[in-house]
């Protein structure tokens, strides 16, 4: 905030119109703390970087001059007004302009207010203060124009509805309900990340974003599928620390397979099929997918916990998705195929856990290699055998378990 206010000050020194603009003071008003400020000016991207020592350019073609100055980096914009937006995703020119046209290309009117920080004035072309106080989500200008000037706008509208609790004004809604079905034009990965700052949230701002998508119909166009406006109680119950795959996990369930009969049946039939799609649709990373499949396969062990037996079930605690996949099953807890398991799972989990669900194995390779066995496909079996006996505590001791292993291993050969 110091250096853009102190940026603000130059600028302002030098001649120029300089503010605060966009997210930043809408959080002010809000009475939040901004995650960053930026500066909006009349000083074009030259002036701007001959009035500062460490300026880098950063948006050439947007006027958009990175400032670096006080330990801290803020984006300087020039007013522009944008046209064109023939590739639906970035106009196809700019032009510097002053700050009414500025704010007119911005998406929302609470994200199209400017702020004078030396004056405390706020400057609203757009009645973005208004909308702020009765909390309205509304598109500056032409709804249907701004959305379909660049689908994302109807993914941010969601978000920032969300994170607000803001109700979104009627026309914006009705055009967010008809303009869905284009959202395929934008690109996956900006839908996919515009999805995942939403399921970053906290919980109660999470559920209301999912609420929203399937209410205003984004929901088949963002994951590929059909429209389905279903309830979300898993999502709902879902833990505050549970991450973003876990989050993607429980909504999967909620929409494919939230009767217990459906997720028994969905775990084995259709998961994979529905994390194909919301991979692409989502243009999930490796990691992320993977965690999701991970968590899902947990899950699905889960269902057959008592047949898992004690070294099945510390191997399954000791799996790194493991947390994830316990919210997810925390949230589950009252639908049958879980509800019937998890008395049983409340009380053992944390007796395995004192246990001590990964200890270092008893028995290595090492150990085999000296009793003469060659290494070859056996050998894995072996340590696998051994290291259940020793999680299912059979053996007691490190020489009790050379002791177990070599019996067995006699009595095969
Ligand atoms: P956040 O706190 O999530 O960063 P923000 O409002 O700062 O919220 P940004 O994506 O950082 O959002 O964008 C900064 C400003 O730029 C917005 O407040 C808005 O005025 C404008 N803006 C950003 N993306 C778009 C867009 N797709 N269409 C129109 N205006 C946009
Ligand atoms: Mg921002």
């Amino acid at each position: 905030m110091k250096a853009a206010v102190k940026i603000i000050e130059v600028l302002q020194q030098a001649g120029h119109v300089a503010y605060l603009a966009g997210g930043c003071v809408r959080d002010r008003l809000l009475g939040l703390v901004p995650e960053d400020y930026d500066v909006a000016t009349d000083a074009r991207p030259g002036q701007v970087r001959d009035l500062f020592r460490n300026t880098q350019f950063v948006g050439e073609a947007f006027g958009v001059v990175l400032v670096r100055l006080m330990q801290a980096q803020v984006e300087v914009a020039t007013f522009r007004t944008e046209w064109g937006y023939t590739d639906k995703r970035r106009p196809d020119g700019v032009t510097f302009s002053d700050a009414e046209h500025d704010a007119q290309r911005r998406d929302f009117t609470i994200n199209g207010l400017f702020e004078d920080p030396l004056t405390g004035q706020i400057v609203d072309y757009v009645a973005g203060q208004a909308d702020l106080q009765s909390g309205l989500l509304r598109a500056i200008g032409d709804p249907d124009q701004r959305f379909n000037e660049d689908y994302l706008r109807l993914l941010r509208a969601v978000r920032f509805a969300a994170r607000f609790g803001f109700e979104i004004e009627t026309t914006t809604a009705r055009a967010i309900r008809n303009q869905g079905r284009y959202l395929g034009q934008i690109s996956r990965e900006r839908i996919g990340q515009e999805v995942q700052k939403m399921l970053m949230q906290p919980p109660a701002k999470r559920l209301s974003a999912l609420q929203w998508m399937q209410q205003l119909r984004l929901d088949g166009p963002t994951l590929h599928e059909d429209p389905l406006d279903v309830p979300l109680p898993t999502v709902e119950k879902l833990s505050g620390q549970a991450d973003m795959p876990t989050c993607l996990s429980a909504w999967m369930i909620d929409r494919h397979a939230r009767s217990g009969q459906d997720l028994i049946t969905w775990m084995s039939n259709g998961a994979t099929r529905t994390q194909t799609q919301w991979r692409k649709a989502l243009s999930l990373s490796n990691e992320d997918r993977n965690a999701v499949s991970q968590i899902l396969g947990i899950i699905c062990r889960v269902l057959d916990w008592s047949a898992l037996g004690v070294a099945g079930q510390k191997r399954l605690l000791s799996e790194t998705y493991w947390p994830g996949a316990y919210h997810l099953i925390e949230a589950l807890k009252s639908v049958a195929a879980i509800e019937r398991l998890w008395p049983a799972l409340e009380q053992e989990i944390p007796l395995l856990q004192a246990q001590g669900v990964n200890p270092d194995p008893w028995v290595r390779g090492e150990h085999l290699l000296a009793m003469g066995l060659t290494p070859g496909p056996a050998f894995g079996d072996w340590l696998d055998a051994v290291y259940d006996a020793q999680l299912n505590g059979t053996v007691c001791d490190a020489a009790e378990a050379l002791d177990w292993i070599g019996q067995r291993i006699r009595a095969e050969s």
